[in-house]
């Protein structure tokens, strides 16, 4: 009888996957169930890959697994062909990849099954007994009441209650009503679908809009529809729409949104108008939460799952429709790791299920536009907003004319004060945090740098320190420059903070409320504020982008852009797309259903096409024109980029090794090699950062030759020496060059 091999991806960062035999006692392993297996001195938990008679192995090297801890691929078969992609197409370490799409409960030995716990439903009785019994006990009616939609409670579906809920319980288990018992916890779906609130009456263009996309979803076949809609057009109303013809054909639906867009309104919206169990996956679950929520839309509890990137790697039964929101986020891309782009991924994905998958987004990416001219996806277009109000008026305050003091010109605070007067909310959007970005030594006119990166340091006036946004470091506030002793330090530009300040001191009896990452640490935090500004409980709030995107504050009349330059005269070349993108995005919180937003934007260079696109809301010919430039260029979508990173404590190993690699890239014609150099910011947290760029108008050609390069890496020892000095990665269609 010949032997049962099993080929197993495990965790590390090498590019192989690593035979065992099966014993006997292990019947019939399957690809993609877990195995314990050796390793080194250790045991790890793999994934089997492939089942075969024959290794390039001796027989007798090979080890046994310790273990088979599933019967069955833990995996839906389309997400494991997505997998086996994603591992080819981002040349990411396949035991890396499969990592990635596993919750932590199930990178061990955990089983599949979440752990049960204490749980309650209702009896026979407690299903048929006249609700009138429990009349005087209005907690336990309470109680009763949830089990509507929901079939089983468990200790956290209690966390917002009072205590008294488990002298309830033990009084409803008394009288009959409710069992307990041992169970995974249930999904809730908040409202019955007796009580789902019809959706908004669409206008005539988000019907047909509505039309053309459950055209394609009664195809059930793959097809890619981007749903480009101004902002306030309506285009969640249209997606929900068609997530609803989904969900009442009895499939699931999966929701990208990115990391800032997850927020309890959007959870609120979707339970108010879908009855369908929904679960959330992200990065604030705990692995609990992550392992209940992975099972629930494994089981097809969940019908509805909702997430940020990883939520791409959900497992279904029966998965219906993928919708992209704000497809042209940063945030789908992941910048460490496996440096998969979710949305391209969600693409391949619904491909392999051979189902749609919705696009949605204001300023679609210039690849996603590319791909709709060519006929690649289906276009659907909103171009009027669903409420009827306007499109806020853009306005540019020209800060040679007029120079801003505390980062506010004279034209911004006027229009603050206009709209304070008016009762309405003011909502002004600086992506810096901190009080001044810059310390500079008036005398030796040197600024003061990070010790271990090549950055400024940020001074946090509030908490009297010195931080560096690169590596985190914080140290006290200096009172003397470090370089020559002098006192005569400039607190140069501003940061959050420091608008702040200004802004309480000119507006006394204003409420303001500053949102950035240091105001918002505490888990739930941003919630709450973002809550406040919801209640009308705040005149003026400040932030960063983690206000920019997605809120709807129904009394926020004005929007103030302090700072719009840096990404106009950038390096990046996406930084003028990413720049029009989230303006358009900030602009769009003004006015949202009263006539006259207004947007004022400071800037050096009011004359600049940008602006002139941007004030007319001309989204598509600003596209056209940066997708002219990138064709001239031959940069994405026309021209295909790999990066090749490596860093190390030592800036000349690092480039070493890059131009080594560089002399073997050369060899494949179709490919363009850059110079291997040092990243634009050459040091961080200690580490000298490099990078080689690749080019080739093929993405296969590109993929082929570093597929080839890795297998040079094995075999030319001192590639390998100098590749294992260092510490490299490649990154695939790279969204950040720095
Ligand atoms: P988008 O995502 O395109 O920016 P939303 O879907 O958030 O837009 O809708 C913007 C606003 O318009 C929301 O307040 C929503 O309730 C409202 N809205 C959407 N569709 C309609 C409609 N058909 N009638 C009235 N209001 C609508
Ligand atoms: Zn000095
Ligand atoms: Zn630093």
């Amino acid at each position: 009888m010949s032997p049962c091999i099993v080929s197993v991806a495990i965790p590390v960062p090498l590019r192989q996957s690593f035979d065992f035999t099966v014993p006997q006692a292990f019947q019939n392993p399957e690809v993609g169930a877990r195995v314990l297996v050796p390793f080194g001195r250790q045991q790890r938990v793999g994934v089997v890959l492939e089942i075969k008679q024959s290794s390039d192995y001796p027989l007798d090297k090979l080890k046994p697994i310790i273990d088979l801890i599933d019967q069955q691929s833990i995996f839906d078969k389309h997400l494991w062909a997505t997998l086996i992609w994603l591992s080819n197409y981002y040349l990411a370490p396949i035991g890396e990849v499969i990592e990635a799409a596993l919750p932590i409960a199930l990178r061990q030995t955990h089983a599949v099954e979440p752990t049960p716990s204490r749980t309650w439903s209702l009896s026979d009785y407690g299903r048929s007994a006249p609700i009138t019994e429990l009349d005087r006990a209005p907690l336990q009616l309470a109680i009763v009441k949830k089990f509507q939609y929901q079939s089983s409670l468990a200790n956290h579906d209690f966390r917002d209650s009072s205590s008294a809920w488990r002298q309830a319980i033990k009084a409803l288990i008394e009288k009959g009503w409710v069992v307990e018992s041992q169970a995974v916890p249930a999904l809730s779906s908040k409202i019955a679908e007796s009580d789902a609130i019809p959706a908004l009456t669409p206008s005539e263009e988000q019907q047909r809009a509505i039309e053309q996309i459950c055209h394609s979803i009664n195809k059930n076949k793959f097809e890619c529809i981007l749903l480009h809609g101004i902002t306030g057009s309506g285009k969640t109303a249209v997606y929900f729409k068609a997530m609803r013809q989904v969900l009442e054909q009895g499939k699931q639906v999966l929701l990208i949104v990115p990391e800032i867009g997850l927020t309890p309104q959007l959870f609120e919206r979707i339970e108010t108008y879908m009855p369908y169990p929904v679960v959330a996956m992200h990065s604030k679950l705990n692995d609990t939460e992550r392992h209940l929520a992975w099972w629930h839309s494994k089981q097809g509890n969940a019908r509805i799952v909702v997430g940020t990137r990883s939520a791409v790697f959900a497992n279904f039964q029966s998965l219906g429709l993928v919708v992209v929101d704000e497809e042209h986020d940063g945030s789908f891309k992941q910048q460490e790791g496996v440096r998969y782009h979710a949305r391209d991924v969600a693409i391949y994905r619904a491909k392999q299920h051979n189902i749609p998958i919705i696009l949605a987004s204001a300023t679609p990416a210039l690849e996603t536009l590319v791909n709709a001219k060519q006929g690649r996806y289906k276009k659907v277009d909103l171009v009027q907003r669903a409420t009827k109000v306007p499109l806020p008026t853009i306005e540019l305050i020209d800060l040679n004319q007029q120079p801003s003091t505390d980062g506010l010109s004279p034209g911004m605070l006027a229009a603050i004060k206009s709209t304070l007067s008016n009762q309405q909310q003011v909502m002004l959007f600086l992506n810096r945090r901190g009080f001044a970005p810059v310390i500079f030594c008036a005398d030796c006119k040197q600024s003061c740098k990070c010790h271990r990166c090549d950055s400024n340091l940020t001074l946090h006036r509030h908490a009297n320190q010195m931080r560096c946004h690169h590596c985190g470091y914080q140290g006290r506030k200096l009172d003397t420059c470090g370089n020559c002793s002098s006192s005569n330090l400039l607190e140069v530009g501003e940061g959050t903070q420091r608008v702040e300040d200004a802004l309480t001191l000119r507006f006394p009896a204003a409420r303001i409320l500053r949102i950035d990452r240091d105001s918002t640490r505490r888990r739930g935090a941003l919630s709450e504020a973002l809550k406040q500004v919801h209640d009308g409980d705040v005149d003026i709030v400040l932030g960063t982008q983690l206000i920019a995107k997605g809120h709807d504050f129904s009394n926020l009349a004005m929007v103030g852009v302090l700072e719009a330059d840096a990404g106009i005269y950038s390096t990046d070349f996406r930084a003028t797309e990413t720049l029009f993108q989230q303006l358009v995005q900030v602009s769009g919180r003004a006015g949202r259903h009263k006539k006259g937003g207004r947007v004022f934007i400071q800037t050096r260079f009011p004359e600049h096409s940008f602006f002139q696109f941007l004030k007319s809301h001309d989204f598509n010919n600003f596209a056209f024109d940066q997708i002219e430039q990138r064709l001239a260029a031959g940069f994405p979508p026309f021209g295909f980029f790999a990066l090749l990173r490596a860093e190390s404590t030592h800036q000349a190993k690092a480039l070493q090794f890059l131009k080594r690699a560089k002399q073997a890239l050369l060899a494949y014609q179709e490919l363009v090699v850059f110079d291997a150099v040092p990243a634009p910011m050459a040091r961080r947290a200690g580490r000298y950062r490099t990078q080689l760029l690749l080019s080739s108008v093929k993405r296969s050609s590109l993929n082929y030759s570093l597929q080839q390069w890795l297998h040079i890496l094995v075999t030319d020892t001192d590639l390998k020496k100098l590749a294992n000095s260092v510490r490299w990665s490649i990154d695939i269609d790279p969204i950040d060059f720095y």
